[in-house]
Formats: structure tokens, sequence, C-alpha cells
């Protein structure tokens, strides 16, 4: 019976239009619309699908983030997981935070909760780093399964289906492991009005990375963002000796 750690970060909302500031040290986030990682989701999903199949015992969402980090995990709350951790960073600190800091406290917590079990999203839609999951499983030492596809449990650990380039990869791993979850392990469902009134009850324990013993300090430094290049218009040609000149004039043949 396994006890799972499942990571939820908060990042602007997949649909919202990103715009770069001014100064080209970040993209906008003050009045932005942000959500759950969707990646997050089918990790909580499988999370609260191997409780359900009674393969585990309690599922912990944890974020790391300002305060508003809670929302994320009051969503996870109502999709099924037990209780939460909110590592709380504050918001000008978390702007500097990057995947090694998260990994370092995700594998504290998971020593520290006895998990058996660390699933997180792939990737992050925001910072788009798919680092967490393998420095996590470094961190701690333990056996990762990236990108997974399908999990199931068996008598010696766990049978593990990846995503990999043109095909799948079956791998056997044994707990505790750190997973990612691909896009298609799943599909998460939607926090009903009931589960979300009952998720705020659940339980929700605040601590700090100090807390944790973990050193948040910038390794790197974001030296510039920029948007990406405009698209040009199209054009019309008459013909295809017409299409071949203009591909020849701009170099692509
Ligand atoms: P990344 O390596 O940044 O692409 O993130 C991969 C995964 O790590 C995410 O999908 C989350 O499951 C987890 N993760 C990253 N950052 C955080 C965070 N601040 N709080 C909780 N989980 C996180």
């Amino acid at each position: 019976m396994a006890r799972v750690l499942v990571g939820v970060k908060r990042v602007i909302d997949y649909a919202v239009k990103v715009r770069v500031k001014p100064d080209k040290t970040g993209v906008v986030t003050q009045g932005v619309k942000h959500s759950m990682n969707p990646f997050d989701e089918i990790a909580v999903e499988e999370a609260v699908k191997l409780k359900e199949k009674k393969l585990a015992t309690e599922v912990i969402a944890v974020s790391v983030g300002p305060t508003q980090s809670q929302e994320v995990i009051r969503t996870a709350l109502a999709m099924g997981a037990d209780r939460g951790v909110h590592v709380e960073i504050p918001a000008a600190e978390y702007e500097l935070l990057q995947p090694i800091h998260v990994s370092k406290i995700l594998a504290k917590l998971a020593l520290d909760e006895k998990a058996d079990l660390v699933i997180l999203g792939k990737q992050a839609i925001d910072d788009d780093a798919n680092q967490t999951a393998q420095m996590t499983a470094a961190v701690l030492d333990w056996p990762q399964g990236t990108f997974c596809n399908k999990i199931e449990k068996t008598d010696a650990g766990l049978t593990i289906t990846r995503e990999i380039d043109g095909g799948l990869e079956t791998i056997k791993t044994k707990t505790p492991a750190v997973l990612s979850a691909d896009l298609r392990l799943n599909t998460p469902r939607y926090a009903t009005l009931p589960n979300i009134m009952k998720a705020k009850k659940k339980p929700l324990k605040k601590v700090t990375a100090k807390d944790l013993g973990v050193d948040t300090s910038p390794r790197i430094e974001v030296v510039s963002v920029e948007d990406p290049p405009v698209r040009q218009a199209g054009a019309t040609v008459a013909d295809v000796d017409a299409l071949v000149a203009k591909l020849k004039e701009g170099g692509h043949i």
C-alpha cells in the first residue's frame, strides 16, 4: 500500500495569450488567469485512481509557490487528493525559483511523508523545463519512470509504458519511484461542486523552504525573454514556376 505525493504547479492558464514584460525579464503574470498545470491534473487523476483501486492509501498534493498556489491544491483535493502541503515562497522570490529547488523540496517532503511514489507532470507549461521529475529522482536516488502512458502495479513493483519518439517503451521498476505523467496517461476528472465544497475542509499544511532546509538561491540568471517572431503574411502565386522562384528567392530551396 503506497502513499503518493503529487506535484501541482500553478501556471498561467493554457488558453491565455502570454505577454512578455516590456523590460524582457519575464512574462506578465499579474491579472492573468492561472490554473493547475495540465500535466499535473493527469498526475492527480492517476494518483486518485490508484487510491480508488486500493493500490494507494493516501494522496498528498504539494504546490510550491506564493499564497495563490493554494488554489491548485484545493483543486487537487476536490479531484480526490486527501490532503495538501503548500510550500510557501514569496512572489518575488518565486520568480527566481528553479526546478532544482522544487526537486529538493519535493524530495525532502517525499522522505518526511514516507511516500512510496512521487507523481509529477512531465512538464510545466510555463517554464517548459521537463527537469523536476528527473532531478527529484536523482536527489532521492530513486528509480524514475518519465513520460508515463500507462502505470500498472505488479507484485514486484510497477510496469510502466513510456511515450518515446515514434513509439512506446515498457519498463519495470521497484518502488519507491518518481514518475512523470504524459498526455495520454488518462483523462482527468472535473472537480464537481460538492467535491469542491468538501475539499475546503480537507487538511492543508503550510511550510517554507527554510523549514525543509532547502536553499532557494538562484543557480541561473534569465538574461532575456523574447516574443516569438511575428508570422509574416502569406502570399498567393500564379503557378508552380512562380512558387519555385519565390522559394529560391527566400533561400528555402
Ligand atoms: P518542470 O520540470 O518545471 O517542467 O515541471 C515538471 C513537473 O514538476 C510539473 O508538471 C509539476 O508536477 C512539478 N512541479 C514543477 N514546479 C512545481 C511547483 N512549483 N510546485 C509543485 N510542483 C511543481
